[in-house]
């Protein structure tokens, strides 16, 4: 085989380009709506490099509130996504302990930052003026800071909310692809920014 050839055979088996929709999947990041990294995580742009896909979060959380992703996730497999509707983190800050590598800082409960609450006002009951819920601001550990009353309308306060999910767990209203009238947007996607730093 000419050597040139050869050379470019060599190089694509090494570094597997993103060319179709498929491989870009293989290659995006699993964080969206809702589907957040846990307490302390670095940014997700440096969280695949520094997360060595140990499992040790997973293992020690009490809550069963971290899964490990499978081969399906591309080069994201065996990196630790909380599914917020599904079990919410309940900021015991136990993960952030155990982490090896710093890909999950030591930070507080009030330093969380995994994502941001955000009321659907067109689908919550008691925005929409249909029924008095108050799920959300009930179930939330810094209810009257991450998240008040307004004339019985809830209200979140991104200074203070920690994205910790459990309004969204408890939001009684599901409407469209698994979403709920309360919703946690990841921080890396609203603003590039890491918790707790
Ligand atoms: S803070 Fe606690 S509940 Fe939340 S993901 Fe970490 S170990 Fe689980
Ligand atoms: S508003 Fe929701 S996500 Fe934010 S701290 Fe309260 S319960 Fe957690
Ligand atoms: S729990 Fe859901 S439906 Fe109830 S007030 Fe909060 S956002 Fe609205």
């Amino acid at each position: 085989m000419e050597r040139r050839h050869f050379l470019k055979l060599l190089l694509s088996t090494i570094f597997v380009l993103p060319t179709t929709k498929a491989d870009a999947g293989f290659l995006s990041s699993p964080v969206a709506t809702n589907r957040l990294r846990p307490p302390g995580a670095v940014s997700e742009e440096t969280f695949l490099g520094k997360c060595i896909r140990c499992g040790r979060c997973v293992e020690v959380c009490p809550y069963r509130s971290i899964v490990q992703l499978d081969m399906k996730n591309g080069v994201h497999a065996g990196t630790p996504l909380i599914l917020a509707e599904t079990v919410p983190c309940y900021l015991c800050m136990k993960c952030v302990e155990v982490c090896p590598t710093g890909t999950l800082k030591k930070i507080s409960q009030e330093e969380t930052r995994m994502g941001i609450a955000v009321v659907n006002r067109f689908t919550c009951i008691t925005w929409r003026g249909e029924a008095i819920c108050r799920t959300c601001y009930n179930v939330c550990p810094f209810k009257e800071k991450a998240i008040r009353l307004d004339e019985l309308r809830p209200v979140v306060d991104e200074k203070y909310c920690t994205g910790c999910g459990l309004c969204v767990h408890g939001c009684p209203i599901t409407w469209k692809e698994g979403l709920k009238a309360i919703n946690v947007e990841p921080i890396h996607l609203m603003k590039g920014s890491t918790q707790g730093i």
